[in-house]
């Protein structure tokens, strides 16, 4: 049986202008970004937790450009924020990427994470996409089937 697809799923639409990052620095911390020389998993010497960035008029031009799916696409509603889903999520191509937030290694078997994350696979997979989970060095592709 395949998953309903995500639209089905989804929250209800939510303004995405009302989204803000507030004390989230999921993507400070997560990714690899080696224009900044920052491994995942820690935290680029430029963010403060709590304030976020120290160097934010300068910032390179990748983190000015990068918003996660929960800050750009109203298909994730607002569960999908990062610090409550303990997950951040992105798209670049036919790949989208989950990175969990590493003190919280069970996020993705959490509902409704988990049927959510099997529906967006299936739904990447019918245009030739593909889900991938980062959890510290672990790296999963997302079943569209349990
Ligand atoms: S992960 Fe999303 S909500 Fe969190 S700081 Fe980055 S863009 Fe903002
Ligand atoms: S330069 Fe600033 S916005 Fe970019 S990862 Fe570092 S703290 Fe975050």
């Amino acid at each position: 049986m395949t998953a309903p697809p995500l639209t089905r799923l989804a929250s209800v639409a939510t303004d995405l202008a009302s989204r803000q990052c507030g004390t989230c620095t999921f993507c400070c911390h997560l990714p690899d970004i080696e224009a900044l020389d920052k491994p995942a998993n820690t935290v680029c010497r430029h963010c403060v937790e709590e304030k976020g960035c120290t160097i934010y008029d300068s910032r390179p031009s990748l983190c000015r450009d990068f918003l996660c799916l929960w800050r750009s696409c109203e298909e994730f509603g607002p569960e999908w924020q990062p610090q409550q889903a303990g997950m951040m999520l992105y798209r670049q191509g036919p790949q989208t990427t989950v990175l969990v937030d590493p003190t919280r290694p069970d996020a993705l078997s959490h509902e409704p994470y988990a049927t959510r994350l099997r529906a967006l696979a299936a739904d990447a997979e019918r245009t030739g996409g593909y889900v991938i989970a980062f959890v510290g060095d672990t790296v999963t592709k997302v079943n569209a089937v349990p």
